[in-house]
């Protein structure tokens, strides 16, 4: 053979090979799918809350040892956080698992309202899903290498605390991600679309005011209120909205505001998330809220102290992964729901205000609009979304975006809700636990394993998305939004 036709010869073997592997991964997962179905549904059942997903950890890791990988836990300084791995050598593929709740969201598997009054908190966010289909991809990528047909290394990443304790920016920050070549990421969603928009970064911190008590009514004078601090802050920062860029936000609750209104409160705190389009334009508003946190202060005697609760990065995008990515969603899509979800789907919609999808994701352009405005009529949308490539920064933040600053790292989504299910709701929850987020969940796994296959097997697909990353991060340093010395903020759930 001459070197063309070897080459020829090898790029038909691979493609083959290739082909005859993700056909293989489908029905391997088709066959296997009941197994994993119950995995996520143990999940949410337990439905636990950043940094204390315990059994969640232990259960998922154990599914892994068991298959055997190779479990690191605790990782990060973060009880609840593993990586498990199968395999030596090059490629470092990663898949990014979840499973963390959401507090105060329990739900039943049904179209409307219904606290299980056995638990207090819901996977409102699918991670349930999330953490699963990763798992279950893991396995199935692990099963072609046990037969010798790829090699390299496969991870699992066990990340804890996507919902607001930033579980992956710590393990970045603790250089778990370092050596790894691609990571491969989705979301449960209400579409089956390549995620393809940036995300908001973001720094959260709480704000502890302290006073001086007294009482309220005999000698106020002597009293330093920590509450009033609060309360100035607040309403300094609600003024400073009006001269901060149009595309920040910041929001706050109260998390302490006194004991009883005939005691000055000598303690108060809030909570303050402030989010911008990069890193560097949080830093830049999160210094003048504090200005404004100094000025509540000086105005009421009293002094304060910053906790530094998470952090998260936008998103970089990878557009190399996109397209492994986009391949396999047609390849295996569309998901066919059956009567029973669709009927669940019309039901659940009813109990939601009609949400204008158009106006969210409009912005992708004229055949996203096309797609979206033929299927307006649909409670659940099996088929693939058009690909448009876009810069457009979404308001929200996930850690997803800090591992994308250190590796290339992609996401999609699947169809596990009706359209237009509102993020974080009790809705989601009972889809998470029933048929329709199961099918958007298996249909994740045959995409992830099957591109986690495709990037073993083609060099030169890890060195485009290598390259492709290399090109965004040459003139812009990663600047980690957790602060020197700051750890994993488990304090609060310790008591
Ligand atoms: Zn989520």
């Amino acid at each position: 053979m001459d070197n063309y036709s070897k080459f020829l010869h090898f790029t038909i073997f691979l493609n083959e090979k290739t082909r005859f592997l993700s056909m293989d991964i489908n029905n391997w997962i088709e066959e296997n799918k009941a197994k994993y179905i119950e995995i996520s549904d143990k999940i949410w059942d337990f439905s636990e809350i950043n940094f204390i997903e315990f059994q969640s950890a232990q259960f998922l890791a154990g599914k892994l040892e068991e298959e055997g990988f190779t479990v690191e836990r605790g990782v990060a300084e973060i009880p609840t956080a593993f990586i498990a791995s199968y395999g030596s050598g090059d490629p470092i593929i990663a898949i990014l698992g979840e499973y963390d709740a959401l507090p105060g969201l329990s739900q039943d598997k049904v179209p409307y309202k219904k606290k299980i009054e056995t638990r207090e908190h819901g996977h409102a966010c699918g991670h349930n899903l999330l953490g699963v289909a990763g798992l279950n991809a893991c396995i199935a990528v692990k099963e072609a290498m046990k037969r010798g047909e790829i090699s390299g290394t496969l991870r699992y990443y066990g990340c804890p605390a996507e919902e607001g304790g930033a579980g992956k920016t710590f393990m970045v920050k603790a250089g778990l991600f370092n050596d790894v070549d691609i990571a491969l990421c989705w979301h449960p969603d209400s579409f089956n679309a390549i995620w393809t928009m940036n995300c908001m970064a973001n720094t959260m911190v709480y704000f502890k005011f302290h006073g001086r008590t007294a009482h309220a009514a005999a000698d106020p004078y002597n009293g330093r209120s920590a509450l009033d601090a609060v309360e100035l802050m607040n309403v300094g920062t609600n003024y400073l909205r009006e001269h901060m860029i149009p595309d920040a936000r910041i929001h706050y609750i109260i998390t302490n505001g006194g004991q009883a209104p005939n005691i000055v409160p000598a303690e108060a705190e809030s909570y303050y998330i402030v989010r911008g389009p990069t890193t560097e334009k949080v830093h830049e508003l999160y210094k003048r809220v504090l200005k404004v946190a100094e000025g509540a202060a000086l105005m009421t005697e009293t002094t304060f102290e910053v906790k530094f609760a998470a952090g998260m990065s936008n998103l970089l995008p990878n557009r190399t992964i996109e397209r492994v990515f986009l391949k396999k969603l047609k390849e295996f899509g569309p998901i066919e729901f059956n009567a029973e979800e669709h009927k669940f789907a019309e039901e659940i919609k009813k109990t939601f205000p009609k949400a204008d999808v158009l106006d969210l994701l409009g912005i992708l352009g004229p055949e996203v609009v096309e797609f979206l405005k033929q299927r307006k009529d649909q409670a659940l949308i099996g088929d693939i979304m058009p690909y448009k490539e876009s810069s457009i920064t979404i308001p929200g933040s996930t850690d997803v975006g800090d591992v994308s600053w250190v590796v290339p790292l992609s996401q999609f989504t699947t169809t596990c809700a009706a359209m237009g299910t509102p993020g974080h709701s009790w809705q989601t929850v009972a889809q998470g636990g029933m048929g329709i987020g199961h099918k958007g969940m298996i249909f994740a796994a045959k995409v992830l394993a099957s591109s986690a296959i495709d990037f073993f097997t083609k060099p030169n697909l890890v060195k485009e998305a290598k390259e492709e990353f290399q090109k965004h991060r040459k003139d812009n340093p990663y600047i980690s939004p957790i602060p020197e010395g700051a750890k994993p903020f488990l304090e609060q759930y310790k008591n």
